[in-house]
């Protein structure tokens, strides 16, 4: 980093620029320290330290953020900083300095690029983060539109999302694009004209379109809006770089701002950017005096207008659209990071005019926070209820949009290693919707040098059995059956609502049932008394009477919850679910061979190995553990039957080929393969690839293979095509 291209500092507390480490050591501090500070208690001095050192650090994540397009803390945390400063300014305003970076917009424009003067500044935008601070700024629009409270009427509104890319500015002359530039300073930003040119949305000469009509360009007028790239086009973008090995982005807007600022235009080219105009600049000729109309004119020139932009002639209406952009943000193909709300009239916005940095007509809702920085302080793994050996973060703990995390999950060895995460690492958290939280990246430049790199454990943390790498996967197994951590998740996973709906057996239950001895199978459940439970810890009668009646309730669930409950690998509820319509009961389905469920609808080959696999699991004398434990729980009064319910449709009962299994082999005369499976399914019957005991046809075409030979010999009804036309017209 060089220190020349910082502002000089304004006031003696500033310091020099810190370094990466230094600086997330420095924000965590001023962020813990702004965390409940009440700035009306600070004296003068301690004021005029906090406001230096705050303006050092913003400085600082400026430029990484503007100019190296490479942030060192989480928006969310730079705003907080930024807010902090602004409210010590606002309290002490003798201590507010004129190149305070409140009063300033973005970063110093890179000197690789030819620079451009704006006519007219481009400005950042005053945030409102909640609720209650949007309703403060509109009021305050209100009062200096001369409306007092409920009098007159209010200003219209346009409200437009909030995208998260870079703002451009495009000059155009005569109808062509003439220079396109960054935002650099406000004042000063880069001529990315080249660049620009390769951009498909981005009209190089106006008007364009059929919706133009007869509309004609002003003689000059200046564009604004954001080039951006889709979330699709920027995985897919990330993979190939990966697959070259070359340096991925962090995400789409850092992936935007590194495209568009390359030296080479056709680099650039190779980059999916994409672009959306939201307002204009200075024009030379006719426009209109609104911003909804405005948008809607730049739309019939040509350019991109977000389809989201919506005129409201009330607040409320407003509140309910960023509510309602706050929950649907992920359902869009690029990212949002609030919406933007502006006053609609022009002339209101002249009279409203600018604050230093900001207009005052419009105001940024921001969407909470769903990412922060923290120390990773240890690497766990977790044994699923499968065996998957799963790594998770153990953090300092952070806020995130209101919650605390302390916990989140690493995916697997290969997302740590192929990211370099180490244990002392300063990473980025995100926690978005109901996903549960997630490392992204560590902050390399951050790291001081103790930092652990991790590797996964070779045995398994709770019976110490070897771990293994499955080929193909990502993730490490503990395959021991005897697994007191695989079996505890099992329980959970038996118990849980979708599965045999078990009230009172959670994830603690579960432990103390494991630990105390009581349960080292799934059928234990059934084997449970009022005695037992009543000599553990913290039972009384109630607790263990509700106990038992829950385990009761559970023998009389569905088959398919049971198969689901189960916890065979790959058979979630769906599947499940397909499946019991073709096996009267789990004793059925333990004689079913690959092929035969592999000929479901559905069903493809790994679930029904894994099938298989699991009904001939045997323990270390041989004993098919899992046969044993159908056994069992059929014997303990556990349904393990069909419900009539979840029998197949009546359709074709009566037909013989309803339920039936066939093997095709050999070319048919009329019927290519494929028309003779469907029709065989249409009427019911299943198709499977090899000929067993439980086939009950064999279709012999022309140069059979091996399975007519097969067939002979277990004794298998044969059919030509004829003689399977006949029984599907039956
Ligand atoms: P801003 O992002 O809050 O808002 C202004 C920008 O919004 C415009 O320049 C434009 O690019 C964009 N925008 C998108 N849609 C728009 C629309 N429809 N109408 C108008 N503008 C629209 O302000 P800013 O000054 O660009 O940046 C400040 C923000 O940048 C901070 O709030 C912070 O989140 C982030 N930042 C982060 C770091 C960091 O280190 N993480 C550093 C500096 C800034």
């Amino acid at each position: 980093m060089q220190p020349s291209l910082f502002e000089p500092s304004g006031s003696s507390q500033e310091t020099s620029v810190p370094t990466a480490s230094d600086l997330v050591a420095m924000s965590k501090a001023l962020l813990q320290e702004l965390d409940g500070l009440d700035v009306e208690t600070l004296r003068v001095d301690a004021a005029q330290v906090l406001a230096g050192r705050l303006r050092t650090v913003l400085r600082a994540h400026s430029y990484r953020y503007y100019v190296l397009d490479d942030p060192l803390v989480a928006d969310p945390e730079y705003d907080v900083l930024f807010r902090g400063l602004q409210a010590v300014e606002q309290q002490f305003p003798s201590l507010a300095t004129p190149d305070s970076p409140t009063q300033r917009v973005g970063g110093a424009p890179l000197d690789r690029f030819v620079k451009v003067r704006h006519p007219e500044p481009l400005l950042s935008l005053g945030n409102a983060f909640d609720e209650a601070e949007l309703r403060a700024w509109f009021e305050r629009c209100c009062k200096g539109l001369g409306q007092e409270k409920g009098e007159a009427t209010p200003p219209a509104l346009t409200v437009e999302l909030k995208i998260d890319g870079l703002a451009v500015a495009l000059t155009y002359q005569e109808g062509g694009l003439e220079v396109a530039a960054t935002r650099g300073n406000g004042l000063v930003g880069e001529d990315i004209t080249r660049n620009v040119k390769t951009i498909y949305a981005v009209p190089l000469k106006i008007p364009v379109g059929p919706e133009a009509g007869s509309l004609e360009a002003p003689k000059k007028m200046e564009v604004r809006g954001e080039i951006f790239m889709r979330r699709s086009r920027f995985a897919a973008l990330n993979d190939r770089l990966a697959e070259a090995e070359e340096k991925t982005f962090a995400n789409p807007r850092n992936a935007a701002a590194g495209s568009l600022r390359q030296l080479d235009p056709a680099i650039t080219a190779q980059r999916p950017l994409t672009f959306f105009a939201y307002s204009l600049g200075p024009v030379t000729g006719e426009a209109p005096g609104s911003q909804f109309e405005t948008l809607a004119w730049l739309r019939r020139l040509g350019f991109p207008v977000n389809e989201h932009t919506r005129r409201f002639e009330s607040l409320d209406e407003v509140v309910a659209f960023c509510c309602q952009w706050t929950e649907a943000r992920d359902t869009l193909d690029y990212e949002i990071d609030g919406v933007v709300v502006k006053v609609d009239d022009f002339a209101a916005q002249e009279k409203l005019g600018f604050v230093s940095n900001a207009p005052r007509w419009a105001v940024a809702f921001k969407f909470p926070a769903r990412e922060a920085t923290t120390r990773l302080e240890d690497i766990i793994v977790n044994v699923g209820r499968t065996g998957a050996i799963k790594p998770e973060a153990v953090l300092e703990p952070v806020e995130i949009g209101g919650v605390t995390v302390s916990q989140a999950t690493l995916h697997n060895e290969d997302y740590i290693t192929s990211r370099d995460i180490r244990i002392g690492d300063t990473v980025v958290v995100k926690r978005a919707g109901d996903v549960i939280p997630a490392v992204v990246k560590p902050l390399k430049e951050a790291r001081v040098g103790d930092e652990k790199p991790w590797s996964m454990p070779t045995h398994c943390p709770s019976c110490g059995s070897e771990l293994i790498r499955l080929p193909e996967e990502a993730e490490w197994y503990c395959l021991s059956s005897d697994c007191p951590a695989q079996f505890i998740r099992l329980i959970e996973h038996y118990a849980s609502r979708n599965a045999m709906d078990i009230e009172g057996l959670g994830s603690k239950m579960a432990v103390v049932l494991v630990q105390e001895g009581l349960a080292a199978h799934l059928a234990d459940l059934y084997r449970l008394d009022k005695e037992k439970l009543l000599a553990l810890e913290g039972f009384a009668d109630k607790r263990a009477e509700n106990l038992l009646e829950g385990i009761e309730a559970s023998k009389h669930r569905p088959l398919s919850r049971l198969l689901f409950a189960l916890g065979i690998r790959h058979v979630g509820r769906t599947t499940a679910e397909l499946i019991v319509p073709y096996y009267a009961s789990l004793e059925a389905l333990e004689s079913a061979t690959v092929e035969d469920l592999e000929a479901i609808d559905g069903i493809g080959h790994v679930i029904a190995e894994s099938i298989v696999d699991w009904f001939r699991a045997t323990d270390d004398h041989g004993q098919r553990i899992n046969q044993r434990l159908v056994e069992d729980l059929r014997a303990l009064g556990v349904n393990t039957e069909r419900l009539p319910e979840e029998a197949p449709p009546e359709t074709g009962e009566e037909s013989p080929v309803a339920g039936r299994t066939f093997v095709l082999t050999g070319t048919l005369p009329t019927l290519s393969r494929s028309e003779a499976q469907a029709r065989i399914k249409q009427a019911g019957g299943k198709v499977t690839g090899s000929v067993s005991r439980n086939t009950d046809y064999v279709v012999a075409g022309e140069s059979p293979g091996s399975k007519l030979d097969r067939a002979r010999e277990l004794e298998v009804k044969i059919l030509d095509e004829a003689g399977l036309l006949k029984l599907l017209s039956q």
